[in-house]
């Protein structure tokens, strides 16, 4: 186990007092509801934290507690979620508070198993919750707990299994403040730990780490390896217009400026995208919950209409945000 060779209550020691004195403070830090807790975890999986924060205060003062997320409508959850991206995020997040209000009397289940059975709710995010909201020592695993852990224990994340990783997080946390814990690891990666050329004469374990010690890897930078991030900012700048994500985007902005539960039509291409693409994505973005359809009166089904019509395109149905 690569915990070992650490002086484990000297490594809490100095992770728990460098964020003490140094930790950032964000609005979603001064709550232990675990709802409120899972809007932040929720949001801030794919949304940058100068965004994320503001964007928590403005959704839960939407939907400040996991009744009212419940019974809103998932159109006005959409519409709230505006801007944020990833919108399946926001349906999973309502679908989990109508279990929670529905099926566990509005409480949240303080276990990482339980909660890892919610929709939406992974390992991390399941362990976020149960050690912010309800202080059970276990240890988060996300990209900027791996890299921290990951080089303190072994130099290089990624001679670390998942395995190893998670166990290690768990051994590591602090029992008697893994909420702090949980916030300090992240804050250590995020502005002491960087992906590249870490702060490492600022960092509090920098005497406990390895990859300070000068056992690090001898490959590229984490983050820098060829068709990684690079190969990513080529897609975002080039032919992101082109992509399904990218329509599924403006189909859903198409939705959100429509007057309440009015049906919109997409008679008419959008960017590169022709009508079998668009027909094709608002069948996808039905089964994930994302919107409601209803096909053209006298619309043959689905696999009829192309034959019928010798091979012409077949109609694209008109579509809603869901309203139930
Ligand atoms: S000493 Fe450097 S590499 Fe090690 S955890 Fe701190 S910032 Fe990261």
């Amino acid at each position: 186990m690569p915990v070992l060779h650490l002086d484990i209550a000297a490594f809490r020691r100095a992770v728990l007092a460098w964020f003490d004195a140094s930790g950032r403070t964000f609005p979603f830090r001064g709550t232990t509801d675990p709802y409120l807790v899972l809007v932040s975890e929720t949001l801030l999986q794919q949304t940058q934290i100068s965004r994320g924060g503001p964007a928590w205060v403005t959704f839960t003062g939407q939907f400040p507690t996991v009744e009212s997320l419940a019974a809103a409508t998932p159109a006005r959850v959409l519409r709230a979620w505006r801007g944020l991206g990833y919108n399946r995020r926001a349906v999973n997040l309502q679908r989990t508070a109508r279990i929670v209000v529905g099926e566990m009397g509005g409480v949240f289940p303080p276990d990482v198993a339980a909660l890892e059975r919610l929709p939406g709710i992974g390992p991390y995010t399941a362990r976020a919750v149960a050690s912010i909201a309800y202080r059970i020592p276990t240890g988060p695993v996300d990209t900027n707990v791996r890299r921290v852990l990951g080089r303190v224990l072994t130099g290089d994340p990624a001679r670390l299994r998942p395995k190893e990783l998670q166990a290690s997080a768990d051994i590591l946390v602090d029992p008697d403040q893994p909420d702090h814990w949980t916030h300090a690891l992240m804050d250590i990666g995020s502005t002491l730990c960087r992906p590249t050329r870490p702060i490492c004469p600022d960092c509090p374990v920098v005497s406990m780490c390895r990859y300070a010690a000068g056992e690090r890897p001898t490959t590229l930078a984490q983050g820098s390896r060829p068709g990684s991030r690079s190969g990513r900012a080529r897609t975002r700048t080039g032919d992101f217009k082109l992509t399904t994500r990218w329509l599924r985007g403006r189909i859903l902005d198409r939705l959100r400026e429509a007057p309440g539960p009015a049906w919109t039509t997409f008679a008419e291409p959008i960017g590169g995208h022709d009508r079998a693409a668009i027909r094709t994505s608002l069948r996808a973005m039905e089964r994930d919950g994302l919107l409601e359809l209803e096909d053209p009166p006298d619309s043959p089904p689905d696999g009829a209409a192309a034959s019928r019509s010798g091979g012409s395109a077949p109609a694209v149905p008109r579509a809603r945000l869901p309203i139930a």
